[in-house]
């Protein structure tokens, strides 16, 4: 306190003034902080991490690595990624995050009766939905990879793992949720307890923002804006995935070709559904189920939905909304 305050306050208010100003130290020091964020290009899509709670940026650098570091592991693009060498027979032991991986992706594989299927990938690795070039591929080259599909052929035991020849993994349906999860530890593990991890549309939350209210993540309109969204949803600590047509596709002869593949024809899935988004505690249960019930359609996606003990809204293709019975996230359906 300054002295000349000193000389001529009594002691009692100068406790009073010094409590004035204890309080409004402490005050200041409540005041919300700034979020800090960080968005790179990554995983083959655009990748965002808020922190709500915290200003440790080192803590952003780390969870970039982590993407990086991902990528060269799950890639079934990357010549070197263990997922690569796996496809070409050059391994039959997997690390502990490939086995984590396709240890669920072989769940839902499993539990969707195929309409997610991990082993895709020959099929899958026919199409190019993103370099803006793709075309139809022949339809002798789809006929002659469809017989490698099937995930009830791979065997897994532990960290060994079997394919059969020609049989090849495509993780892409299940990835990012699993690595979003992944983020999600590390971040809690350093203290956050507020933020929201973005990849390339597959969104989880670490809890709400700092005040307690939910955080608001939006359900986009098919081939619109990402900011124009047909539902607005109040979540709080959960994952917010979709699957949409809208996301990878090309037109050819008036016809569009999306990258949500039916694993028994090899072609574009024709599901009557414009997107299935799922709101589940794990992204990897979110990002499986999201591709599983677009490809199912709308009766079957909302029965395996509803079994599986999530969340959906299906979007149909004359942009009706459809809910799970009894879906209890609060939601705004913006004009
Ligand atoms: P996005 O990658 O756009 O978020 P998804 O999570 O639905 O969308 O995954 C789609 C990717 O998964 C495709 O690009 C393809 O590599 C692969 N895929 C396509 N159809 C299937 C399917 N029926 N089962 C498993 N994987 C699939
Ligand atoms: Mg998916």
């Amino acid at each position: 306190m300054k002295p000349i305050l000193r000389k001529f306050l009594p002691p009692a208010a100068m406790l009073a003034v010094a409590a004035l100003l204890f309080g409004a130290a402490l005050l200041r020091n409540r005041q919300p902080q700034e979020p800090v964020s960080r968005t790179e290009l990554s995983l083959n899509t655009v990748v965002t991490v808020t922190l709500y709670d915290g200003q440790d940026e080192s803590l952003l650098d780390r969870c970039m690595d982590l993407c990086g570091a991902y990528e060269q592991m799950f890639s079934r693009t990357l010549e070197g990624s263990e997922i690569s060498r796996l496809n070409r027979g050059e391994t039959d032991t997997l690390s502990p995050d490939a086995q984590a991986l396709l240890s669920e992706g072989l769940r839902y594989s499993a539990l969707s009766d195929g309409a997610f299927d991990l082993t895709v990938g020959a099929v899958s690795s026919l199409w190019d939905f993103s370099s803006g070039e793709g075309e139809v591929p022949d339809p002798a080259a789809i006929a002659a990879a469809l017989p490698t599909v099937g995930w009830e052929k791979v065997e897994l035991n532990g960290d060994r793992i079997s394919l059969p020849a020609g049989t090849q993994i495509d993780p892409g349906a299940i990835a990012k949720g699993y690595i979003a999860d992944r983020l999600k530890e590390f971040l809690q593990e350093n203290g956050v307890e507020s933020a929201i991890i973005d990849l390339g549309g597959n969104v989880l939350c670490i809890s709400g923002r700092p005040d307690g209210t939910p955080f608001r993540i939006g359900v986009r309109r098919p081939f619109s804006d990402a900011s124009d969204s047909m539902v607005i949803l109040e979540v709080d600590g959960r994952s917010v995935v979709t699957s949409g047509v809208y996301e990878r596709y090309f037109e050819e002869d008036g016809v569009l070709y999306h990258h949500l593949l039916d694993p028994e024809t090899g072609y574009p899935c024709d599901s009557g559904l414009l997107s299935v988004t799922i709101l589940s505690d794990s992204s990897a249960e979110g990002d499986a189920l999201s591709t599983a019930c677009f490809v199912l359609g709308l009766e079957k996606g909302m029965e395996l939905a509803v079994s599986a003990g999530v969340e959906a809204i299906f979007i149909d293709e004359n942009y009706e909304l459809h809910f799970t019975p009894g879906f209890s996230t609060p939601y705004t359906l913006p004009e």
